[in-house]
């Protein structure tokens, strides 16, 4: 199922744009009291306003001169797609039309929102669609703050979001400073998402001099790890093993400062035949002993042109056993929303511009596994 709505964009300042300390410059410069900050705020993050004549506690004569100089600055479009186990993937288009996804992840209790700080990516993980696009560009706070927004205008009724991932397209923390921003927006509960840290996930494919910066954010990390040798990391990961290697990553996650009650989580993507054996399970646990952490382990999804393949799920489960008798908790991500490309490593823009013959092969794969 597919919905695309347009909206048209006038010129100004955009208010989105502006962090907390700029909106309260702009006011200032406005002439216009220091409580009109927290007025506008709100209304952009918890109203989700999408034009200056909504804001209906400002006078018409205010809402005129905001209009004046300023604009809200949503995305341009979304299409959303529509999986048939509920998973929704949201394309938006951004101001200078490149596009980047965001997917809806319903489970029993929990509604998850994956979304993604790149249009690309800086990596290169060879078992990763988005890693074939390269780097378009980092996107601002504000585009990722635009993928939560959308998403609220897009929960069915009675649905609440309860859980966000930074997992979707790009390396989050190749963009920190617009990271820590949108997490900012996100976490504030004055003027913002008012959303607790401990639901948000950040997840890295192992920035390592980077780590502590996500423990000052207050959110959770998760490490994609992958391999468990320094030879199958570089092989599967070569970017970046080329800025920290295996045993770089481990011993920054080793000094990680955990908050009380938290731990780390691993990823491990299992790929049939290259790191899903038990010499890899047992070389994985030997590396990560001592470190208070669970596994999560992720079966590979496909896409069309990809050279790997998914692990039989008795090898994922023999898998899984040998982590899990090691001590550690070792769920394995069921795949969710394959048949539209919405799956862990499956986001690349542009979708829709997939070729008939793509799409019949991507529905085949997602019907097969
Ligand atoms: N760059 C970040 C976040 C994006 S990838 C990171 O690497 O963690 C999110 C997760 O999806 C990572 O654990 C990654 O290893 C995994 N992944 C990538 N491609 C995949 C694929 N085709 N199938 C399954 N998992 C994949």
């Amino acid at each position: 199922m597919r919905g695309v709505e347009t909206m048209a964009q006038p010129a100004g300042i955009n208010l989105l744009a502006l962090n907390e300390l700029e909106t309260t410059a702009f006011v200032r410069r406005l002439g216009w009291p220091s409580y009109r900050t927290g007025q506008i705020l709100r209304w952009l993050y918890q109203r989700r306003a999408r034009t200056i004549s909504q804001m209906t506690d400002l006078s018409q004569a205010d809402r005129a001169r905001l209009g004046s100089e300023a604009r809200i600055g949503r995305a341009l479009a979304c299409t959303v797609f529509r999986s048939a186990d509920g998973t929704r993937k949201l394309i938006l288009k951004l101001e200078d039309e490149l596009e980047v996804e965001a997917v809806l992840i319903p489970d029993d209790e929990r509604l998850t929102l994956c979304v993604s700080t790149q249009v690309g990516c800086t990596l290169d993980c060879g078992f990763c669609l988005t890693g074939t696009m390269g780097l378009k560009r980092n996107l601002k706070a504000h585009e990722i703050i635009e993928q939560v927004l959308t998403a609220h205008d897009h929960l069915d009724p009675g649905e609440r979001l309860s859980n966000m991932v930074f997992m979707g397209m790009g390396e989050p923390l190749a963009n920190l400073a617009a990271l820590s921003e949108a997490v900012c927006r996100l976490t504030n509960a004055k003027w913002g998402l008012g959303w607790s840290p401990r639901r948000i996930t950040v997840s890295t494919a192992g920035l390592a001099s980077k780590l502590h910066e996500v423990a000052s954010l207050g959110v959770n990390l998760a490490i994609s790890l992958n391999a468990t040798t320094e030879e199958q990391r570089a092989r599967l990961m070569p970017a970046v093993h080329g800025i920290a290697s295996l045993k770089t990553l481990l011993s920054a996650c080793r000094r990680y400062p955990l908050a009380r009650h938290r731990r780390l989580t691993f990823e491990y993507v299992l790929l049939a035949g290259v790191n899903d054996r038990e010499a890899d399970a047992k070389r994985l646990v030997a590396l990560i002993r001592g470190i208070n952490c669970k596994v999560n382990l992720i079966p590979f999804n496909p896409w069309p042109g990809s050279k790997y393949e998914c692990s039989d799920w008795e090898q994922i489960e023999r898998f899984s056993q040998i982590v899990f008798d090691a001590g550690y908790a070792s769920p394995v991500r069921t795949p969710r929303g394959r048949d539209i490309l919405a799956a862990c490593g499956q986001l690349k823009s542009a979708t829709e511009k997939l070729s008939a013959r793509e799409r019949m092969a991507l529905r085949a794969m997602a019907m097969v596994e």
